[in-house]
């Protein structure tokens, strides 16, 4: 067994629309980012790469790419779950934290897990999505921008690969 752990964050901006789980949120601020600027998704990636010891997100993804621009963050992630089975893993589980004032995700939690489900292969019962503030503390807590974390259990099969940043 292996976990992995991911960290992301992205600020807010004006006349952006808000991805959070691929799922679009409606509120009056978006993310700011290359891609879709998903901080969910994108600290699952990490997780999932971390586990493997594979790099990261911007090694296998990097923001300079003009075929990344816009892109929705949960190819990344179907990419991303891809390399990590070829690499020789099975994805165990996923959770994941969500740090933010505003907007409430309640509503919007279960389609996140089901299109996270989508993507990976992995049964909705073994992700676990949830959200939480900082009390108006911090960067989060003064609306300024989005925080998520993420751990992973993967299983190595006989022939895994991992150990070393390979790019895809
Ligand atoms: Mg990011």
């Amino acid at each position: 067994m292996r976990v992995g752990f991911g960290y992301d964050v992205h600020a807010f901006a004006m006349d952006r629309p808000l991805f959070i789980g691929g799922v679009q949120i409606p509120f009056e601020k978006g993310l700011l980012g290359h891609s879709d600027a998903d901080v969910l998704l994108h600290a699952i990636c990490d997780a999932l790469l971390g586990g493997a010891a594979l790099g990261d997100i911007g090694l296998h993804f990097p923001d300079t790419d003009p075929h990344l621009r816009g892109i929705s963050s949960l190819v990344l992630l179907e990419r991303t779950a891809e390399i990590v089975r070829r690499s020789g893993f099975r994805i165990h589980n996923i959770d994941a934290t969500l740090v933010l004032q505003k907007p409430k995700l309640a509503p919007y939690i279960r389609q996140m897990v089901l299109r996270i489900s989508k993507v990976t292969g992995l049964p909705e019962t073994r992700i676990s999505v949830k959200a939480t503030t900082t009390e108006r503390l911090g960067f989060t807590g003064r609306e300024e921008g989005v925080a998520a974390y993420a751990v992973v259990l993967l299983e190595e099969n006989g022939d895994a690969k991992g150990g070393e940043a390979r790019k895809e």
